[in-house]
């Protein structure tokens, strides 16, 4: 059934507690936490706990979901004290998304580029 939690999916595991993770908030519908690999001062993670493979899917099935997790990134921006903050979502492999369960990146703590890389 479609947003069912998959075996293979590392990110169904953080919500299902079975891999460790650093979480930072977590709601009815979402859970935050560090990126094992940050590329800012801030770099948290906030993922559904339902599992879609990208944002544009879960967006589609679930709207009220991909409506928490954006306000999610509001909340984790402020609980964090940032300033400034950048949201992404990496979706699809050319854009760099390795993870196929959707999430977004809040990334701050230090100067960002615009354009991206
Ligand atoms: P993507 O490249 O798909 O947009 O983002 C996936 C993110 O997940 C990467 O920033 C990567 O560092 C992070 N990540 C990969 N494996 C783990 C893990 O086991 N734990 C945590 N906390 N983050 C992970
Ligand atoms: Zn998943």
């Amino acid at each position: 059934m479609a947003g069912e939690p998959q075996d293979d999916c590392l990110f169904c595991k953080i919500v299902a507690g079975q891999i460790p993770a650093t979480i930072v908030r977590e709601t009815e519908t979402t859970v935050a936490f560090q990126d094992i690999n940050p590329q800012a001062p801030t770099h948290v993670l906030v993922i559904p706990r339902v599992h879609y493979r990208d944002v544009a899917t879960l967006s589609a099935a679930e709207p009220a979901v991909a409506a928490d997790l954006l306000r999610e990134t509001g909340e984790v921006a402020a609980q964090e004290k940032l300033e400034s903050h950048r949201v992404v979502f990496n979706t699809g492999s050319g854009a760099g998304q390795t993870v196929w369960h959707a999430h977004a990146h809040v990334l701050g703590g230090r100067g960002l580029q615009w354009p991206p890389g």
